[in-house]
């Protein structure tokens, strides 16, 4: 009964009636060569279905991502600061666009940072600080129009309605409308202000009164909780999403404020001391570029800063493949199709973990074992190499420096049409 259930689609499409024949099709759907006796045994039928493998993609390490901080948008500059003219503003988004600098999410940038989806090689996030209804009103339609993502960092006081929050101020209303349209919105504290201890604050008692007062000890504490904590968890309750990202206000933070953040649940915490991201920034230091009317030269260095499509940009050193002691060698000819690859970076010296990579012509960017004791990194060909010639390349970083190598070897004809097992190849 199980078996004539399981295969009863195929039944149909194929107009099989009799049970006979219901079962060679079953055979037909073993995978060749695996050990499947009991196929007319009805417990096998769900055998019939392969089962997908799951495999964690490999992301590339080598993308770039520049983040981008803006502030106002209007017409007359009264603020050079923290404006910029909104015909401006577009020109940098289509800039980007024509440059070939894919604008992605904060959230896809936080998943390729942990590993888990990969990001176009030169990509930008835009951002939109402090919570100003020009945000709503001007940049949102110019983002939509470029289609888009983007990320407001808030402080919860400045939003209308707060003791911070004037006739400027982006309404709670409108952060849920820019939420409800997927728009990702963080946290960048209650009332911005320098978080750092012993700093002059303005305190905003109960009542809306305020004071300038140097706090310190217990008071400070309690401050500056309500401050990376604090806002959090109202921006988490008030619009009910998560907040996994903290924008420090003017960048300036300590090793203090970035533990209470990282005890908050804070996944990334953002400076605007601009720079391009690459798959190792620490995570407690984002650096964006804030672009402002008075700095305009800020934005085009940025874009020149991931450099043009042809990789330029980052210095690479170049390593001789020899020096790497390679399998195969460089200009070798192969017996087989299905060649173990190695190197060995161990004379480059310490070895960023996780900075390897491996390129092979017709394959790509492929997964491979590093051993960071004896610096050997390698891969097995699963699939025979089509091709009769075969070039890697690897690339490490050391002490902040990409290194490079690339080589070439040859596969002799019959290898390349008759091959030999990974198996047997593996025991060189
Ligand atoms: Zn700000």
């Amino acid at each position: 009964m199980m078996i004539r259930f399981a295969i009863l689609p195929l039944v149909l499409a194929l107009n099989f009636s009799m049970c006979k024949k219901q079962q060679a099709v079953t055979d037909k759907q073993q995978p060749a060569g695996s050990a499947a006796p009991a196929a007319a045994a009805p417990t096998a039928a769900p055998v019939v279905a392969a089962t997908p493998k799951i495999k964690k993609p490999v992301v590339d390490q080598t993308a770039q991502v520049l983040i981008f901080c803006y502030h106002r948008l209007v017409d007359k500059i009264r603020y050079p600061g923290t404006e910029i003219t909104p015909a401006a503003f577009e020109a940098e988004m289509k800039e980007l666009k024509d440059k070939g600098i894919t604008v992605i999410s904060m959230q896809d940038l936080l998943a390729w940072k942990r590993g888990e989806k990969n990001i176009p090689p030169r990509s930008a996030v835009v951002t939109f600080d402090d919570g100003w209804k020009s945000q709503y009103e001007v940049a949102w339609p110019i983002m939509k129009k470029y289609g888009y993502p983007f990320t407001l960092f808030i402080y919860t006081e400045g939003v209308r309605g707060g003791a911070l929050g004037g006739g400027e101020a982006i309404t709670w209303e409108q952060l849920a409308d820019l939420r409800d349209n997927g728009v990702d919105i963080q946290a960048h504290t209650a009332t911005h202000q320098d978080l750092r201890e012993g700093h002059n604050v303005t305190v905003i008692e109960p009542g809306g009164k305020r004071g300038r007062k140097k706090l310190t000890g217990a008071d400070y504490e309690k401050w500056v909780q309500n401050e990376v904590v604090g806002c959090k968890d109202l921006l988490e309750q008030r619009l009910g999403i998560k907040v996994n990202c903290f924008a420090v206000p003017f960048g300036n933070y300590n090793e203090h404020v970035k533990e209470l953040a990282r005890n908050a649940g804070y996944e990334a915490m953002f400076t605007v001391y601009g720079q391009p991201i690459t798959f190792t920034s620490p995570m407690d230091a984002i650096g964006r570029y804030a672009i402002e009317a008075n700095k305009p030269k800020v934005f085009a260095d940025a874009v020149s800063m991931i450099g043009a499509s042809s990789g330029g940009g980052t210095s690479v050193a170049e390593v001789g493949a020899k020096d790497l002691t390679t399998h195969p060698a460089d200009g070798e000819t192969v017996r087989t199709a299905l060649p173990l690859i190695k190197a060995n970076l161990s004379s480059i010296g310490q070895i960023e973990p996780g900075s390897v990579q491996m390129r092979v012509s017709g394959l790509g960017l492929v997964p491979v074992n590093f051993d960071p004791k004896t610096g050997i990194v390698s891969y097995q060909v699963p699939q025979k190499l089509r091709d009769k010639t075969c070039t890697v390349i690897v690339s490490a970083k050391s002490e902040g420096k990409k290194v490079e190598t690339h080589w070439t070897f040859g596969i002799e004809e019959a290898a390349a049409t008759a091959g030999s097992s990974p198996a047997a190849a593996a025991k060189k």
